[in-house]
């Protein structure tokens, strides 16, 4: 993980704040916890990382170290985060009153991974740039982000960005590969899927997961063979957040293949989207992407997922002739 040891040689002279920004699903999160691991580790190896037996990391592996704190949408309570509840919010960031004003307990560093903070709303984005603005020397903050773009440049402007990207074709196919199990042609059409992204590649090749996505490509696909009420009813049998970023990803294939391109994302419905793309036209497909991409501001609390998934699959159908 060359991103981990880059990180690891700045150890000694890590900023009171560091931006951990790039797309989603390639393990921004597990970076950050990694390194916050390591920094927490009393008798770090030579590289810098942890070691894993030291009693720091042994709390921390329980999630009980006292220098460490992770700010997340609704909180380490897992019953409001199942009330989705989707911002970091003010009383989070005020929780750390007491932890930033003491010193660590262990007499080293105090590390907050915000993580995603872009889930920061208004008032606790205001809270924690305070605690940006006034330094306490032996904290180190690790915001994590997949759209650092929506972070308020105030907060931005605060921290050293740190910039991670997705990795090599090869290496995430080995690495899928050898984590999932996948065959090689299988961790090609999971990757393709992903866009490049591992991680999310790895969760799209989880069985549950897998089921689904194929529901949703097969759904997708036979519109408008089958009635879009049809697909309704087998689409509305997972949540929004599953089946919109494949649609989304389903219209940016059909606008490509449209445009004479060949499809990114599902280059085996390379026929499928051929034929599609014959009784459509680009400015068609254009508008819906659009309207696709205001929908997913929504996408976790769809008023109606169901009337929801039936309008957005009429809109899609009507795209065709
Ligand atoms: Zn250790």
């Amino acid at each position: 993980m060359p991103s981990l040891q880059r990180l690891l040689a700045m150890r000694a002279e890590l900023p009171h704040a560091l931006l951990l920004f790039g797309p989603s699903g390639i393990g921004k999160s597990a970076l950050a916890m990694r390194l916050a691991n390591a920094l927490l580790c009393e008798l770090p190896g030579p590289d810098g990382d942890a070691c894993g037996r030291c009693p720091a990391c042994g709390w921390f592996g329980q999630g009980s170290h006292p220098d460490f704190r992770r700010l997340v949408p609704g909180g380490d309570d897992d019953e409001a985060r199942e009330k989705a509840s989707l911002e970091i919010k003010i009383g989070q960031v005020r929780a750390l009153g007491d932890f930033l004003s003491v010193g660590g307990h262990r007499g080293g560093r105090k590390i907050v991974v915000v993580d995603p903070a872009d889930a920061l709303n208004v008032p606790a984005a205001n809270a924690l740039l305070k605690t940006l603005e006034e330094p306490t020397g032996e904290t180190v903050f690790l915001l994590v982000s997949g759209r650092h773009d929506a972070l308020p440049a105030t907060i931005r402007s605060r921290c050293v960005g740190f910039p991670l990207t997705l990795p090599a074709r090869d290496e995430a196919h080995r690495w899928l590969q050898a984590s999932t199990g996948a065959g090689p042609e299988e961790a090609d059409a999971w990757l393709a899927a992903a866009g490049g992204a591992p991680l999310r590649a790895a969760t799209l090749a989880e069985p549950a997961q897998a089921a689904a996505y194929r529901l949703i490509v097969k759904t997708v696909a036979q519109i408008p063979d089958n009635s879009s009420i049809q697909a309704a009813e087998a689409l509305a049998t997972v949540p929004a957040r599953a089946w919109l970023p494949l649609l989304q990803a389903w219209v940016t294939d059909l606008g490509r293949v449209v445009a004479g391109a060949a499809p990114r994302r599902f280059p085996e419905q390379r026929d499928r989207l051929a034929r599609l793309a014959q009784s459509t036209a680009l400015p068609r497909v254009a508008k819906f992407a659009e309207w696709l991409m205001q929908q997913t501001a929504a996408v976790d609390h769809p008023l109606n997922p169901r009337l929801f998934c039936e309008d957005a699959l009429l809109r899609y159908r009507a795209l065709f002739g």
